[in-house]
This record gives C-alpha cells, sequence and structure tokens, in this order.
C-alpha cells in the first residue's frame, strides 16, 4: 500500500500538501520529521511532515520525497496544535509559523546546504549598494551567497540581501548537496544539590505564593500585580522549583531586553545546568543546542527550565507544568514583522492549554486587557505592594519646563532641580539614570533658510543625525547619506541641528559634569552581542556613575546604587498618536522610577514636562494604578477600543499611490459588505511610505459577542478577492491581529 505525507512547506502559501513515501523510509517516517521534497518547477525545500495517510490526492500528480532527513520527530504534537492555533487567529499560513518556529539550523542544516540567490523582480529602484549587488544577481543567477559575500566589499551582505527579499525582488532557494546526520548532543552535568541556593520568602512575598498557589485550583492564569522590587523573581524562583520537582517542564518568558546576565545568574545559581536560556542574540548553533535537548525524553539528561523571549514559546516542550510572563504589559512581546504576528503572552497561554500547565502573569505595571480579565473573574489577582525590605518608593518631583523656559532657567535640557540633584548624587558616590524616551526623530537637520529637512530617498521620514559616523541614516531602512555642508535645496551653509534624542543628552551632560563618567545605552549602542550585557555590567560595578538611555534602561534591570531618576523629557510619550499613549506612558514612567532607591536608601524621580497638569504625570506620582486604570478604561469604553473590542489591521502596501488608493477602497468598500463590523480608514499611518512602498491602513473594530472567526473569514474572502483582482495583482496586504 502506498504511503502518503501532508506536509508544512516554509512558504506564505496556505494549506498542506501531499507528497509520497517511499519504500525505504515508511518503516521509519513519522510526523513531525523533516524531509526535503521539490516545489515549483526547480525548487526544493525542507519541509515538516504534519500527517501520514493513504489517500492518494485525486487533484494532482503526487511527488515523491526527496529525502528524510530525522531518525527522530523534531516537532511534536502540542506544538502542531499550537501552530495551528496561531495560523488561524494571527492570520497566517501554518508555513510562517513554520519558518519562525524553528531555528534556521532546524530549517537548512546550515553546512549542509548552499543558498543560491535568484532575481524575480523587474526594475527596480535601488540603492548605491543594492545596485552593485543586484548586478552580479542578475549577470549570474543562481550564484551561491557565499560566493557574493567574497565578492563584496561589505563586511556583511545579509542585510542588503533582507532588504530585497522582503520587496520580493530575489528569492533565496535552498540547494541540497549532501544529507549529513546530526550529531548527538551530550548530556549537561547538573551541579550537586549543595551549590545551589534560594532565598527565604518574606511573610508578604509568602503570603502572595500561598494565594498564587490556592488560584490555581480554579484559575489557569494568575496575574501578581507587584510594584517594581517587591520582590516577584524571588516567587517565581519557588515556584520553579515545586514544578520541577514534580518532573514538569518550566517556561520563564521575559521581553529580550530584559533577558540580562543577572537575571540569568540569578536562575542559574538557584537550578544550576537545567535552566536553558533561548533568545535572538544566541547563535543559531546554541538555539538548535537548545532544542535538541529539550526533545530527550529523559528528563535527567534534558533541560527543565526555558529562560527566554518571545521565540521560546516555539520550543519542544515535553510536558510544561508552569509558564511564567513577566513584565506581561511589554508591547514587545507582539511580533511586528515578518508573519506570524503573534503575541508571545497569548500565546505562550494557549501552549500552557495545551499542556494542562498553570500561568503566572507578572508586572508592576498590568496591562489595562490582562487587569480588565482579572476584575471580570478570568484570571486571578495577586497584590504585592511592599517593596523588598520595605524600601521606599521614590520620591518623585515634577519640573514644569514651559514655565522654566518662559523664566529663561531651563539651562539647555536640563531644570536647575534635575542639575542640583545630579551634583548631589555624584558627590555622595551614587548612581544616576536619565532617561529619554527617543532615539528615532530625534536629531535631525533643518535649514534655518528655507527649512529643508533632509529626508530619506525610501520612506516618509526626515533622516537622523548619528554624530558617531557623522552621517544621517534612516531608522527605517538604513539608507544613509554624510551630514551635508549646506542646504540640499537651497545651498545655504546655514542648517543647523534639531530635537535631541539620547546622543545629545550624553553629549551635553558630559559638559555640565566634566568629572563624571557618562555612558549610553540605546539601539545604537547596544547593536553588537556583548556590548549590551557589557555596559549593564559595568554601570552595576559602578565604572560608570550616569547612565543615558531609550526604554531600555526601563525593563526590570536591578542596579544597587541608583539614587537618582531624571526623565529629560515626558512630552514625547504623552502626544504620541495612539489610543494605548497614556496606558504606556504610565508603564513607562513607573518602570523608569522603579530602577531608582532599590537597595539603599529612597530614590529620586525627577520628571520634567511642559504639561504637568497632565493626569497621567498625577497618577505616577502618586502611584495610582487603580487611578489610571479606571480613567483608561473609562475612554476605551467611551470609544471602543479593547479591551471593549478587539482590533484588526490591514495594511496595504504598493509602489503607486494611485493603485494603493484605489485598492484601499475597493477593499474598504467589500468589508463593509461582507461584515458588519465598524470600519476605520483608510487612511495613511503616520509614516506613510517605507522602503518605497507607499502605506494605507484600515482598522476593523469587532465588538465584544460577535464571531471572531467568523469576522476572520469575512477579512480573508475580501482580501482574497483583492489580490485576484487583475488591477491589484501587485498589492501587498499585511493583517495585523490584535495590533499593539
Ligand atoms: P521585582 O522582580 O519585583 O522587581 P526582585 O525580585 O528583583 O523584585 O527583588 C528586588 C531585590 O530584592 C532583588 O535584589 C532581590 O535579590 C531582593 N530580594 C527579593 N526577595 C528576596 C528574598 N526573599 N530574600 C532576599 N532577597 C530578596
Ligand atoms: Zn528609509
Ligand atoms: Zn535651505
Amino acid at each position: 500500500m502506498s504511503l502518503y505525507a501532508d506536509v508544512i512547506l516554509p512558504l506564505p502559501v496556505s494549506g498542506m500538501f501531499t507528497y509520497q513515501v517511499g519504500d525505504g523510509e515508511k518503516s521509519r517516517v513519522m510526523p513531525g520529521m523533516r524531509v526535503t521534497v521539490q516545489f515549483g518547477r526547480r525548487k526544493i525545500y525542507t519541509a515538516l511532515i504534519r500527517r501520514l495517510h493513504d489517500v492518494k490526492p485525486a487533484t494532482y500528480q503526487v511527488k515523491g520525497i526527496l529525502s528524510l532527513l530525522d531518525e527522530e520527530p523534531v516537532v511534536n504534537e502540542r506544538q502542531f496544535l499550537l501552530w495551528e492555533w496561531i495560523s488561524e487567529y494571527y492570520l497566517c499560513t501554518l508555513g510562517e509559523v513554520f519558518k519562525a518556529a524553528l531555528p534556521s539550523g532546524l530549517k537548512l542544516e546550515s553546512e549542509t546546504r548552499v543558498m543560491a540567490v535568484e532575481v524575480t523582480g523587474e526594475n527596480p529602484e535601488l540603492n548605491d549598494a543594492e545596485t552593485l549587488l543586484w548586478e552580479v544577481i542578475t549577470k549570474h543567477p543562481g550564484i551561491r551567497v557565499s560566493e557574493l559575500q567574497k565578492g563584496s566589499q561589505r563586511a556583511d551582505i545579509t542585510p542588503i540581501l533582507k532588504s530585497l527579499m522582503d520587496r520580493n525582488l530575489i528569492v533565496l532557494e535552498e540547494k541540497i548537496t549532501q544529507r549529513r546526520r546530526s550529531k548527538k548532543i551530550k548530556p549537561v552535568k547538573n551541579p550537586e544539590p549543595e551549590d545551589l541556593k534560594m532565598a527565604f520568602l518574606s511573610p508578604a512575598q509568602q503570603k502572595a505564593i500561598d494565594e498564587i498557589r490556592s488560584s490555581f485550583a480554579h484559575t489557569d492564569v494568575a496575574l501578581l500585580h507587584g510594584i517594581t522590587s517587591s520582590g516577584k523573581t524571588e516567587i517565581y524562583i519557588h515556584l520553579i522549583q515545586e514544578a520541577v520537582q514534580q518532573g514538569k517542564q518550566v517556561l520563564y518568558l521575559l521581553p529580550e531586553i530584559a533577558l540580562t546576565a543577572q537575571i540569568i545568574t540569578r536562575l542559574r545559581s538557584a537550578f544550576g545546568q537545567e535552566v536553558a536560556v533561548y533568545h535572538s542574540r544566541f547563535t543559531d548553533r546554541e538555539r538548535v543546542e537548545t532544542w535538541k535537548k529539550l526533545l530527550q525524553p529523559d528528563a535527567h539528561e534534558g533541560i527543565s527550565i526555558i529562560l527566554g523571549a518571545r521565540s521560546a514559546v516555539f520550543l519542544p516542550f515535553r510536558e510544561a507544568g508552569l509558564v511564567i510572563i513577566d513584565e506581561e504589559h511589554e508591547n514587545t512581546y507582539k511580533q511586528f514583522n515578518p508573519a506570524p504576528r503573534y503575541h508571545a503572552r497569548d500565546t505562550a497561554i494557549m501552549l500552557a492549554r495545551f499542556h494542562g500547565a498553570k500561568v503566572l502573569l507578572g508586572t508592576a505595571t498590568p496591562s489595562l486587557e490582562s487587569y480588565s480579565n482579572c476584575l471580570n473573574g478570568k484570571y486571578s489577582l495577586i497584590e504585592l505592594t511592599d517593596r523588598y525590605r520595605d524600601m521606599q518608593l521614590p520620591d518623585i518631583h515634577v519640573v514644569n519646563t514651559r514655565e522654566l523656559r518662559r523664566k529663561k532657567r531651563m539651562q539647555s535640557h536640563f531644570s536647575p532641580l534635575l542639575l542640583d540633584h545630579i551634583t548631589e548624587a555624584l558627590k555622595n558616590k551614587e548612581q544616576i539614570i536619565l532617561f529619554q524616551n527617543r532615539r528615532g526623530f530625534s536629531l535631525f537637520l533643518e535649514c534655518a533658510q528655507c527649512g529643508e529637512i533632509p529626508r530619506c530617498r525610501h520612506c516618509d521620514v526626515s533622516l537622523t543625525y548619528h554624530k558617531m559616523s557623522n552621517r544621517l541614516t534612516c531608522h527605517y531602512c538604513g539608507y544613509g547619506i554624510p551630514v551635508p555642508k549646506a542646504c540640499p535645496a537651497c545651498g545655504s551653509p546655514e542648517i543647523k541641528m534639531q530635537g535631541f534624542g539620547t546622543e545629545k543628552i550624553e553629549e551635553e551632560i558630559a559638559i555640565f559634569f566634566p568629572e563624571a563618567r557618562v555612558a549610553r545605552m540605546d539601539l545604537d549602542s547596544t547593536r553588537k552581542r556583548q556590548s549590551f550585557e557589557k555596559l549593564i555590567a559595568s554601570f552595576e560595578m559602578q565604572e560608570s556613575d550616569i547612565l543615558v538611555g531609550t526604554q531600555m534602561v526601563s525593563k526590570g534591570l536591578d542596579f544597587d546604587h541608583v539614587k537618582l531618576v531624571g526623565i529629560v523629557n515626558a512630552d514625547t510619550m504623552l502626544n504620541y498618536p495612539d489610543f494605548r499613549a497614556h496606558e504606556r506612558s504610565f508603564q513607562l514612567m513607573a518602570q523608569v522610577a522603579g530602577r531608582a532607591g532599590r537597595k539603599t536608601n529612597r530614590g529620586i524621580v525627577i520628571i520634567q514636562t511642559s504639561d504637568d497638569k497632565n493626569p497621567v504625570i498625577r497618577q505616577v506620582v502618586e502611584n495610582n494604578f487603580t487611578g489610571m486604570y479606571n480613567s483608561q478604561l473609562e475612554e476605551r469604553k467611551r470609544f471602543q477600543y479593547p479591551p471593549f473590542c478587539r482590533l484588526i489591521e490591514i495594511t496595504l502596501k504598493h509602489r503607486d499611490k494611485e493603485i494603493l488608493d484605489k485598492a484601499a477602497d475597493f477593499l474598504a468598500r467589500r468589508l463593509k459588505q461582507l461584515i458588519t463590523d465598524t470600519i476605520l480608514g483608510p487612511e495613511y499611518p503616520l509614516v506613510s511610505r517605507i522602503q518605497n512602498l507607499n502605506l494605507k491602513t484600515l482598522l476593523v473594530k469587532i465588538g465584544k459577542g460577535r464571531s471572531l472567526p467568523l469576522v476572520k473569514k469575512g477579512i480573508l474572502f475580501a482580501i482574497t478577492e483583492l489580490t485576484e483582482h487583475p488591477m491589484f495583482r501587485t498589492v501587498i496586504p499585511v493583517i495585523d491581529v490584535d495590533p499593539c
């Protein structure tokens, strides 16, 4: 009898494809194993077997599987269930989930295969670097990436290839040269039990943990609302230990940026080598290793605790007993690009459901969604209202910069109060964090004569000044030019810097306090894999006095000697045009403030704003989460936003504005005919052109009580009609469910 396999291909095509299993492989093949198959005329892919059966497909000529790559499944049944949920909920294909889920090492077996590049687009708009590469690719179709790299002047051509790929100008094709067996991984020896240590819980922590335990008897999800430095991590550690003792695995999720050496060390000192860390800053080899260790059936050879960022939800857990999601309010849990655009918190809750595991969400500033899930009884709520060792919350002062500017008392970006407190802290050998929300849109050039602002050639944004490289660069696509000596529009040499960002603050603070040692932490200063860790370690060891940073400095860092936190300008976040701006500002300010005075004496926070009567500022000063929650919930209800409805955002992209406009109108019209829900737009987003593609968005608001699957079906139907319409074939649709 013939045997067939339904496989998932790593492509944005919907559904699965059926291939015949060869006689030699029949006895060895199992769902969850990888195979290579031919798809399309010449392309070969690594695919994944979802199902085996004996039903020959009626509609097409079945091809055979080329080779079987595994001896054991690399993906288990519960993972498949989760993938299927993601694909249905976030409206993407299983292939897209497959691509995101497996570390590339498992998708490609990188030593055994080389990538070839093939040209698919015509007459594209390219920048200089792209043109160079592009010419070689056109002349040598099917050239290996390694050869391209060798012939190039650049250190790394991957970003350029990626950008070409994103614009569908080239495809990377996997060519199979030979098959190699995957290596067995040596088990790691666990440290002796007496090396491991765990703290005793305080009475308040003990009470909280008891409440969490008993809540799990009636709800699967609990939210631990504990103020900054209340000792949540210590509670997690105790719960993890209980789960591990019962032979269960634990997933501990953190936002990428909060996954630091600090927390790894804390967990390793309690659990030793049972802890594995998983996030995108790790090499692919390390990630494949973790994946394979988790697959080992014997618990003693495997690992029981995964400390990971977003993508750790895709790991092959055998039997998860507990899922911890720290800083659950963080919007970086949402994957933005490419698909699957999943929310790791919500996905982890589903993962737990497939395992029958319990979920603990933790944060000092709950998201409105999770908090309201507590109030309506879906989740349990546990409050921890005191700091560990009864340290007081910091003393928060608000400075009205508008008033001070009028009186000419501001010194550049600093108020006298902030400068005084910095002086005082430096004198006492205490540390300071200065928070500046912006990296992007921060420092740009403006012509004093004609008002010209140099902008990106490919995107609708101004270019940002970078001092280190003395260049203007685009934060969306990476396009850059040297700083011009004169205005490109009118030729005037009077072209001046405007706005301010972290680099500028760093520079100015050095002028005010020449003796202070200043460090800066933002995306630019931490691009390299180790530099982020180094910066934190060095600040921790008091090798610098002042740390200037973006939101990166707010993420759960636990420094002992920070006395003062200055929020240099709160206005930018308050004025952000988004229904979550108020909630976000509160979270951000409360979190940044929480870095002050954690260990020794009471911290001081200074918030500089031109809008000191703003209710958010007052709520932060009073540490009034409930006030913030109630006022925001009221607004969300009035204007119908989550948690009172669900949102699906559809973005259409096209080079040609006219086609885009017509496509957006077409889609809006069809949607209005197909579904009864509120549709906002189409409208141009804040940044309405990125990498030469114009953008237009539609927002669907789905009221409570509506059938989500039904609405989604309508949306997919309308989008299919759009992309099959002869005029709109080249329009790129992007669907974002629960946009953040
Ligand atoms: P949170 O996660 O709520 O911000 P942490 O768990 O980081 O708080 O705790 C704040 C500080 O207090 C940390 O330095 C931690 O080591 C210390 N701490 C918390 N609980 C205990 C405990 N039970 N015993 C000893 N130290 C503790
Ligand atoms: Zn750009
Ligand atoms: Zn000019």
